[in-house]
């Protein structure tokens, strides 16, 4: 699948990228991707992290083909090959009983069906790639700076300073400065939800070996999801339940692996297993935000979570950052100025930003349903499952089958 791109300008570029001087606002990975795309098309580019290091919170990350494809495009394929694991199936199941509600093939069935690997990987693997190719590619990286605001064609710096830019790149993530600066009143909601993150090393588990699938864990309100990283050397949870008190939107907050424990016991022997190794973990607080409008004000483009923060339940946000970061740079490359260009980046990602956006929002309801709903949802996943087995990957064809580097 390729993006329908809109009608061109007509003319030939005559924005030199060579001479544009671009700042890149964060250094995760929509900050990373998007420095090397653009060095990679001859811009000179400026990345400021206000970090002291660039570093991941130690925990996974699934990529689907769709984000494999911007890897692929940006040199990185054997790298990010090389580091990733690759699920043969996700499988939904039964929080008691772990009883099989539905299977997504992956593995080579997603490779045949959307064209690349399906894969999960550290995220610091991801970054440390991302950022060895953007030092290669002669990108400026500048630790512990945090950006406060823009002024016209220049970034405002925490310490007071400005920074000349001709194009400022918002890939601040979530809690995003310039998007606050842009979208002054925004309204975000609590949903109520909270997500614990933890690693587990494998050699906790008395020679027990995880599945080398994915495992989607349905239970009334709460989910839990767990996947292989390393090859297997690491055990990824991500454990989300409804919760009425609130928790910050971040991974600051540390939490207590025995309250984890204590609020998903009695699960099936899997999940029970893989809780009982935790030795730390975080909990992020998950916020609805609402859908902006437009990303782009005068020289400033918001990408990544800056743009569309979402809900994890698509384990997308962090794909939809690669997308924004090829696109942008492709149309930078391709259009006569500025501000065309922005316009192109924007009428290509704004319906699909959007679109996953809210998907993800809706896939909460299916996957904590309670009450009478649930067994019925249950019994009707089931039968899909296994009358319909195309049913459930072709749900996924517009997600995973988009290439937008094609
Ligand atoms: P970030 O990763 O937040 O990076 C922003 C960067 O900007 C950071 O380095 C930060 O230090 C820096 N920064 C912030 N403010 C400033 C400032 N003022 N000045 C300078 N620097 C600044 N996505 C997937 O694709 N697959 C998954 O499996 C997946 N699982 C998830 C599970 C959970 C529980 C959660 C919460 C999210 C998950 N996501 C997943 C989403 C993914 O983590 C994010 O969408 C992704 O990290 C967004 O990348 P980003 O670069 O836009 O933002």
């Amino acid at each position: 699948m390729q993006l329908e791109v809109p009608q061109a300008s007509g003319d030939a570029p005559d924005m030199d990228l060579k001479t544009l001087n671009i700042t890149v606002c964060g250094g995760g990975i929509a900050g990373m991707a998007s420095a090397l795309a653009l060095a990679q098309r001859g811009a000179s580019v400026t990345v400021l992290e206000r970090a002291p290091a660039l570093e991941e919170v130690g925990a996974g990350l699934q990529v689907g083909p769709n984000g494999m494809a911007v890897l692929e495009a940006l040199g990185l394929k054997d790298k990010i090959r090389a580091l990733g694991t690759q699920p043969e199936a996700v499988e939904l199941v039964d929080h008691r009983r772990g009883q099989r509600l539905m299977r997504v093939p992956l593995g080579g069935a997603a490779e045949q069906r959307w064209g690349r690997p399906y894969l999960n990987l550290h995220r610091a693997d991801l970054l440390s790639v991302l950022a060895e190719a953007v030092q290669a590619a002669g990108v400026t990286v500048r630790l512990g700076t945090t950006v406060a605001g823009r002024k016209p064609n220049a970034v405002l710096l925490e310490d007071g300073t400005t920074l000349a830019a001709d194009l400022i790149v918002a890939a601040d993530g979530v809690r995003s400065a310039l998007r606050k600066r842009m979208w002054q009143g925004e309204e975000v909601r609590f949903t109520g939800q909270v997500a614990w993150r933890a690693l587990v090393s494998a050699e906790r588990l008395g020679g027990w070996e995880m599945p080398r699938y994915t495992l989607l864990t349905l239970g009334p309100g709460k989910h839990v999801v767990l996947y292989r990283l390393r090859e297997g050397a690491l055990i990824n949870v991500v454990a989300v339940e409804e919760r009425e008190t609130w928790v910050e939107e971040g991974w600051s907050i540390p939490g207590d692996p025995d309250e984890l424990r204590r609020r998903f016991a009695g699960w099936n022997p899997v999940v029970e297993r893989v809780l009982s190794a935790v030795e730390s973990t975080y909990q992020w607080g998950l916020f609805e935000h609402p859908v902006l409008q437009h990303w782009v004000e005068d020289e400033v483009v918001l990408i990544g979570d800056a743009a569309h923060p979402m809900l994890p339940f698509l384990a997308q946000g962090a794909v939809m950052a690669l997308e924004d970061a090829w696109v942008l740079a492709d149309s930078l490359a391709r259009e006569r100025d500025l501000p065309s260009s922005l316009a192109r980046y924007q009428t290509l990602r704004h319906p699909r930003g959007t679109r996953v956006q809210s998907q993800a929002a809706r896939q909460a309801r299916l996957y904590h349903a309670r009450g009478p709903l649930r067994p019925g949802l249950h019994l009707g996943m089931s039968l899909v499952n296994s009358l319909l087995p195309d049913f459930a990957p072709r749900r996924f064809d517009w997600l995973y089958g988009m290439d937008v580097t094609a």
